[in-house]
């Protein structure tokens, strides 16, 4: 009997290592909202990463034949740099994200990562040098420190911790239940939007990729919560290649360049200050949110004089 037990249990031991993966890896699916539809090419190289500049260059993509969503986009962004994509919702801004970490092909035009074409390369060394902070993070049935340390497998604990410090949620979780070791996701702690991306935003710390994409959440989130995230999201993107993705305005004053989408199309496209000046898209939407943050803080003053 002892002489099969051994034998079983490790079997139950691989077992379970290999759903373990398998959820990981549904997961991580799910996450990202994809089909595997994508495969690597037999002849696929590895990505040779330098300073990790990325260029769109006239892409044409849709999901479906009968709708195109982007028409012929073209930009780059050089290594180091931050641009960021603005414009009304459905514009396609998320898709361009897709599209860059290869969830799905595009039809025509070509993306590249210092110069070589991301059809042409394995998924796995072109994902490797990308940090993703999505729009709405979905956190693994795991504990918090499992959900950060999935950027670095081989982290310390210390370092776990140092980037949930510089994501500006430690304090937050060493108030948990059980802290670090404190359950999440679907069946655990259910956390708000904002800390699930704090959480996701200490994983790509962790990750320290060449390459940056965040897609800032749109769902209304506290001034101060905000400005947390802000700090944090400065902190990763600074000296790296980013695509970020902007719903408040006032996150992008400082890129390098705009990109106002609209429709599938570059509508406009320039600095801050020089797309005011044009008085067109970028400017109306400026004023339009900067109405909105100054009734927002005019109704608090209102409130807090009662
Ligand atoms: P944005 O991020 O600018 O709000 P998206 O890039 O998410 O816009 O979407 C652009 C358009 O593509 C929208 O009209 C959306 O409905 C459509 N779309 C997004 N994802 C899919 C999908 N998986 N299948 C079909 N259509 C999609
Ligand atoms: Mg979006």
């Amino acid at each position: 009997l002892l002489q099969l037990s051994a034998p079983l249990n490790f079997i139950g031991f691989v077992y379970r290592e290999i759903r373990q993966g398998l959820t990981d890896i549904e997961q991580m699916f799910d996450l990202l909202e994809v089909q595997a539809e994508v495969k690597d090419t037999p002849d696929a190289a590895e990505l040779r990463i330098g300073q990790g500049a990325i260029a769109f260059k006239d892409v044409h993509f849709s999901y479906d034949p009968a709708r195109p969503i982007l028409k012929g986009i073209s930009f780059e962004v050089p290594a180091g740099k931050t641009v960021a994509v603005v414009g009304p919702s459905g514009a396609g801004k998320s898709t361009l994200s897709r599209l860059l970490y290869r969830f799905y092909d595009i039809q025509s035009g070509a993306i590249t990562v210092d110069g070589q074409d991301i059809r042409k390369v394995t998924q796995k060394s072109l994902r490797s040098v990308i940090g993703m902070v999505p729009q709405d993070t979905v956190l693994f049935n795991d504990t918090v420190a499992y959900n950060i340390r999935y950027g670095r497998t081989s982290a310390s604990d210390g370092e776990v911790f140092a980037a949930a410090e510089v994501a500006q949620i430690a304090h937050f979780i060493e108030m948990l239940p059980e802290g670090f070791e404190t359950k999440v996701g679907e069946r655990g702690l259910k956390l708000s939007g904002g800390e699930k991306q704090r959480v996701a935003i200490a994983r790509t710390i962790l990750k320290a990729p060449p390459i940056l994409i965040l897609d800032e959440a749109t769902s209304a989130l506290d001034t101060t919560t905000e400005r947390e995230i802000q700090t944090a999201l400065d902190v990763v993107s600074k000296n790296r290649t980013t695509l970020v993705i902007a719903h408040r305005l006032s996150t992008v004053i400082g890129a390098d360049e705009i990109i106002v989408l609209k429709s599938g199309e570059i509508a406009e496209r320039g600095t801050h200050a020089a797309l005011l000046e044009r008085n067109g898209l970028y400017a109306s939407m400026w004023n339009r949110q900067r109405e909105a943050t100054q009734a927002e803080e005019h109704l608090k003053q209102v409130r807090e004089s009662d």
